[in-house]
């Protein structure tokens, strides 16, 4: 699936044309063009030929089955995962990836180990969603729940290192023609890219911001994220709060809690100093082991929150998906590799 190409393709029709071809990708959920009866032979040949719909992926459906993970191979050879969460409530989220590996090199962090190699496109992105949508199009047992209702950019990568990519799959993800899916739907979270917080504070769409903090302190956050030494958290936090203030939206603060490493009561109050803010709640989250570490035991984890919850700070726990398939981070296509 190219959208770049399809554009191309397209750049000297009339308009309803390009409306025609994403009712066919993104609503109809086409595997291949041939199951479109509205285009012109010509344009239809074209498109069979220059940019066939196929995405080339493979999928591991989780035993519990509140996850799916898929491994999308690229036409570079590269490879990267997204994951498709089944909520309780109706909800299915798609977690994308924005990069092949990561240069950012979080020590917690399976994909920061494989270092970075490329950006992804914004086609992409786009297949990462539109796998799982026709993957549940075609599930009988979803049909009641089949549409993608969320999506977050949680999967491997920076998406403020491929900034531009991102914005295009997500304008591309809300647009009415396109997926459809309500701007406040969908997330980006991010390591603390401070350039892409300011950019991201003037977009127009209302997306969902997370920012992944995990230390209270700059020096253990400098020894856990090394990006903290080019954007300390004092700039960080400014950038937030910038954004917070201007655009009356909630923030998100992911924390994975580490054994013995982030998780005494001492880090969580000064945790709850930083995050003084009426917009501000954070998410602990639970450390999917990847070596260097060990997850924080549950009665640490609960004093924690209560410590958090007592100066005032709103805290969430994330459920827990698909730990039989490793829907972590990064974390598959380290595997295969290894394999
Ligand atoms: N690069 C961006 C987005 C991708 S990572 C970021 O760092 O925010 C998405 C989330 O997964 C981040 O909060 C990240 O810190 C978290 N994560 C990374 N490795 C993890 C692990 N081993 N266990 C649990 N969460 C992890
Ligand atoms: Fe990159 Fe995010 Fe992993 Fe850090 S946590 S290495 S920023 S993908």
């Amino acid at each position: 699936m190219n959208i770049e190409r399809v554009h191309k393709i397209l750049q000297d029709q009339p308009k309803f044309r390009l409306k025609q071809v994403y009712k066919t990708i993104f609503s109809d959920l086409a595997e291949s063009w041939e199951e479109n009866t509205t285009l012109p032979k010509d344009i239809k040949a074209r498109l069979i030929e220059e940019c066939p719909l196929e995405i080339d992926a493979e999928i591991f459906d989780s035993k519990k089955s509140d996850a799916i993970k898929a491994l999308l191979k690229l036409e570079d050879g590269g490879e990267v995962e997204a994951v498709l969460l089944l909520h309780n409530d109706g909800r299915r989220t798609v977690c994308v990836s924005s990069q092949v590996g990561c240069a950012l090199g979080c020590r917690f962090c399976a994909t920061g180990t494989m270092g970075r190699k490329r950006n992804v496109t914004t086609s992409e992105i786009l297949s990462q969603v539109l796998l799982f949508a026709r993957y549940m199009n075609n599930v009988k047992k979803w049909k009641k729940h089949n549409r993608v209702t969320n999506i977050v950019f949680m999967g491997m990568g920076e998406p403020f290192m491929n900034y531009d990519n991102v914005m295009d799959a997500l304008r591309l993800l809300n647009d009415k023609d396109g997926m459809g899916i309500g701007a406040r739907h969908m997330s980006v979270s991010t390591s603390g890219i401070v350039d892409g917080i300011r950019k991201f504070t003037e977009e127009p769409m209302q997306i969902n911001l997370a920012i992944s903090i995990h230390a209270p302190t700059d020096e253990l956050r400098s020894m856990l994220m090394p990006i903290n030494r080019k954007y300390p958290l004092d700039e960080l936090m400014e950038a937030v709060e910038e954004y917070a203030n201007k655009r009356g939206r909630q923030v998100m603060f992911e924390y994975i809690m580490l054994d013995g490493v982030n998780d005494s009561i001492e880090h969580a109050r000064q945790l709850a100093y930083l995050l003084k803010h009426p917009l501000y709640m954070v998410n602990l989250i639970r450390y999917n082991p990847t070596g260097t570490f060990q997850p924080s035991k549950p009665h640490a984890i609960n004093s924690f929150k209560l410590a958090l919850m007592e100066r005032g700070v709103r805290v969430t726990q994330r459920q827990t998906f698909g730990q039989d398939i490793d829907a972590a981070c990064g974390q598959l296509a380290l595997k295969n590799k290894k394999k």
